[in-house]
């Protein structure tokens, strides 16, 4: 009887990740997560926030514990090969979104994990509905998927720089929700996150961008034009943090001036996330017990 039971649950968890309910342990550090519904304004979001953390070598050591529950996590999503996990980063340039993936997913198992990044779209991507190219993308059963942007440059820089009829762009956001809620139901458990810093500390990062021979290959003098439509910018990120954050699908607005405190927060979130999934190992064999090598 009550096996039964297990087993019906089972096959709900795959139909509809998000009918199951876990209990989230109450984490004893602050959530960023964008509640559904709530007006998100970035002005009143701190950048420089670290909590008690003065410096990087504060957060090493959680850092590294964080990095080692997503490792142990990933491995049983791979093993389980039923569900996946889309993490989608989105920031200002500048705001770190190579950085946070070169840091919080080093020892993750390639074999698993894939990041795809998405620039100006090509004449095929863009003869395409606008979600055809990120849907291709999207993780396979066991699998991480990063998302380096994605479908939300087309309600930010394509807002901003005007490349569609405002028309247009005001229904992507159903149409977004709509993407998102049907991958999760596909099986897939979705989280965002918006790298938040400040417009100082994006002429800073330019600035060394500019003085360090090794980084000038990252500077385009398009970024000083881009930097002139910050405020735009913003008010972009605000409506689609805003009309976007979903049960099945949150954002999460990091805290990013510090680099090594973004890179905490992000670890945090996935290995929570990875741990609410709680990806099992399929059962073994029968009788293995038995089983005995030959010479
Ligand atoms: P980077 O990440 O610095 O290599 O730059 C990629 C560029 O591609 C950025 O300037 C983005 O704004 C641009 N980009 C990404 N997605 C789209 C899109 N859907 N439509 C137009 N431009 C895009
Ligand atoms: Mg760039």
């Amino acid at each position: 009887m009550s096996n039964d039971g297990d087993r019906r649950d089972e096959a709900d968890r795959t139909r509809a990740p998000e009918k199951v309910v876990v209990e989230e342990p109450e984490p004893d550090y602050p959530s960023y997560k964008v509640e559904p519904g709530d007006r998100v304004t970035l002005s009143a979001i701190d950048p420089d926030e670290t909590e008690h953390y003065k410096k990087k070598k504060d957060v090493a050591k959680e850092l590294e514990k964080q990095r080692r529950r997503i490792q142990h996590l990933q491995e049983r999503l791979y093993a389980e090969n039923e569900r996946s996990l889309l993490i989608v980063l989105q920031a200002m340039d500048t705001g770190g979104k190579d950085g946070t993936i070169k840091h919080v997913f080093s020892g993750v198992n390639p074999q698993g994990c894939r990041v795809s990044s998405f620039k100006a779209p090509s004449t095929e991507e863009a003869n395409h509905d606008f979600l055809w190219r990120y849907h291709k993308s999207a993780p396979a059963r066991g699998r991480i998927g990063i998302f380096n942007r994605s479908h939300y440059e087309d309600v930010l820089v394509v807002r901003v720089k005007k490349l569609v009829p405002e028309d247009i762009w005001r229904q992507r956001y159903d149409q977004i929700n709509a993407f998102e809620r049907n991958l999760s139901l596909g099986g897939i458990t979705i989280v965002k996150f918006f790298l938040h810093i400040s417009k100082d500390e994006q002429k800073r990062r330019f600035q060394r961008r500019l003085d360090n021979p090794d980084k000038r290959w990252k500077f385009s003098s398009a970024d000083i034009k881009e930097r002139a439509n910050w405020d735009a910018y913003q008010q972009a990120f605000e409506d689609a943090l805003s009309n976007c954050s979903t049960a099945h699908a949150p954002w999460n607005v990091v805290p990013a001036n510090k680099k090594w405190y973004r890179n905490l927060v992000v670890a945090r979130t996935i290995a929570g996330t990875l741990e609410v999934m709680d990806p099992q190992y399929p059962p073994a064999e029968e009788g293995l017990e038995k089983v005995m090598i030959p010479d």
